[in-house]
């Protein structure tokens, strides 16, 4: 058996172990990082990135149907056609670009990186058993955890047969006929979507009585109608019950207690994901844990000595950005730098059609929280460019404190509007007022002047309406 040393052990090769690696490896501590499977964990392989290249590849088919029907601009073509195969393969060479880019990037910090499972045999020693079941063992100063999470079944629909996961969802060959979604929450919508953009007619059952109940009703309020207008089939309030004796349906129960089947060549079970803490040890560790999830403080330390946790591991929100920000951190502090994981806000954004974004309070949340807020919105119809765009359907709101206008929130549903997170973070971040954001010149025309007259309006002053 091999033996070494290091100063950081990083399990897992996702955005937060390998983010926390690249940045260690920068400041010159010695890391090794643990991957079983492939470099970029689930957001770069079957999350984050495959994700959104299908939602794209769904929204340009989309549009080009429309133009096979004529359109308002004068642009018409014969026919649609998309061959699913080749889209799967144009999104598998973006992954492959993504995944090769970290392992440059890791190789340029000098990280050491072994593929293999690791095991843990105590607070400062990892066995990992590779290809051939070669194992080694690697004794460490800290050891960080970023093992991330995996896909919730329903035990009574297992995965298998006409029932998938977002992973197979991802790689399609060709569209199903008719697709059940269960769970109206990030994964069943987006993907959701795309699959009625891409031709299936689909299906969406959720136990809930909205969709995306996660979120502000008055963002998801224009989900729910674009999915009406999309002829996505909504079952809010229902419950799956498991596929038919045929394996061709899946039995549902209804919201008045009613059963009725739903027909489908693909089930995609979409209903969380739950924190993977088991197969690798941890439980000698005997860690404090938080439900499902390790507990860790505001500087992802666990209850052990120099045994660090990040990302998925660790609780909501599940988010690429938020695993990544912690990683950066943790190699920080190992370097002996003074950091803290306190963000004013971590933002969220679903790339539905059309996309949400949700940074800091809602004003219902500033209300729980008791503060006194003002808030205000801007319509994109009153907006120029999502008119060039012929997007008009949508807002962007501000939240800000009554006393001295300290912005809490910003809120926004509409086309693209996943590129606005950017300024609502810096806007919290930075401790910014209604004035800040009101007197700031917005380049014009864009989607970003709503930013602007949301916070003019909260002002009593908005210029466009
Ligand atoms: P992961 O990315 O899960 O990485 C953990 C890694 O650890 C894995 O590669 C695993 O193989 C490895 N590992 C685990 N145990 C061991 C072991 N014992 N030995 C060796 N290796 C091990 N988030 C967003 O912010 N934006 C999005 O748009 C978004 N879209 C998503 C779409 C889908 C379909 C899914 C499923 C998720 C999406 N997410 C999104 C969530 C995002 O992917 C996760 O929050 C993120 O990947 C978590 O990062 P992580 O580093 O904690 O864990
Ligand atoms: P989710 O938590 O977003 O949604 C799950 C939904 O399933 C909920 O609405 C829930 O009420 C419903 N549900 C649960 N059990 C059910 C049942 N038996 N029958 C019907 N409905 C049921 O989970 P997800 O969509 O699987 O996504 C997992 C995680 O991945 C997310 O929480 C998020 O952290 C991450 N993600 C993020 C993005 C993004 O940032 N854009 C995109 C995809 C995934």
């Amino acid at each position: 058996m091999n033996a070494h040393t290091t100063t950081l052990l990083v399990i897992g090769g996702g955005p937060g172990g390998y983010v926390a690696a690249i940045r260690a490896g920068q400041l010159g501590i010695a890391t090794t990082l643990v991957e079983s499977g492939n470099l970029g964990g689930t957001c770069l392989n079957v999350g984050c990135i495959p994700s959104k290249a299908l939602i794209h590849a769904a929204d340009e088919f989309e549009k080009t149907t429309h133009f096979a029907d004529g359109s308002a601009l004068g642009i018409s073509v014969p026919s649609a056609s998309i061959d699913l195969a080749q889209t799967t393969r144009w999104k598998d060479g973006i992954v492959t670009r993504m995944t090769g880019g970290v392992a440059s990037l890791l190789k340029k910090s000098g990280v050491q990186v072994i593929k293999g499972h690791a095991r843990i045999i105590d607070g400062k020693t990892v066995e990992i058993t590779g290809d051939g079941e070669s194992v080694q063992r690697i004794g460490c100063q800290h050891l960080l955890l970023a093992t991330g999470s995996y896909t919730t079944e329903l035990p009574f629909m297992p995965f298998g047969g006409r029932v998938i996961s977002a992973t197979e969802a991802l790689s399609p060959t060709v569209a199903p006929q008719r697709m059940v979604v269960v769970g109206a929450g990030y994964i069943g919508l987006e993907l959701g979507i795309a699959y009625r953009k891409l031709g299936a007619h689909v299906s969406v059952v959720e136990a809930k009585d909205s969709v995306l109940p996660a979120y502000d009703v008055d963002l998801t309020k224009a989900v729910a109608t674009s999915l009406k207008g999309l002829g996505v089939e909504l079952h809010l309030g229902c419950s799956v019950l498991g596929m038919n004796a045929g394996q061709d349906a899946v039995r549902v129960r209804g919201a008045n207690g009613d059963e009725f089947e739903l027909a489908a060549d693909q089930v995609l079970v979409a209903v969380g994901r739950r924190p993977r803490t088991q197969g690798f040890g941890l439980e000698g560790l005997m860690l404090d844990m938080a439900g499902q999830f390790i507990k860790v403080d505001d500087q992802c330390r666990t209850s052990m000595r120099d045994v660090w946790a990040i990302g998925d591991v660790t609780g909501e929100p599940m988010l690429a950005h938020r695993a990544m920000a912690q990683g950066e951190m943790i190699a920080e502090i190992i370097a002996g730098k003074k950091r803290h994981f306190m963000p004013a806000a971590i933002p969220a954004v679903c790339f539905t059609d059309p996309e949400l974004v949700v940074v800091g309070l809602t004003p219902q949340e500033a209300k729980a929280a008791g503060m006194d807020c003002i808030d205000a919105l801007f319509p994109f119809s009153a907006n120029g460019r999502s008119m060039t765009l012929e997007s008009k359907d949508g807002f962007v709101r501000v939240v800000a404190r009554r006393d001295n206008h300290l912005i809490v929130g910003w809120q926004a549903v509409g086309k693209s509007v996943s590129e606005l997170s950017a300024a609502f973070s810096q806007s919290l971040e930075m401790g910014a007022r209604l004035e800040d954001i009101g007197s700031t010149i917005h380049a014009h025309p864009t989607l970003g002047e709503a930013i602007q007259e949301a916070a003019l309006r909260a002002l009593g002053h908005a210029l466009h309406i």
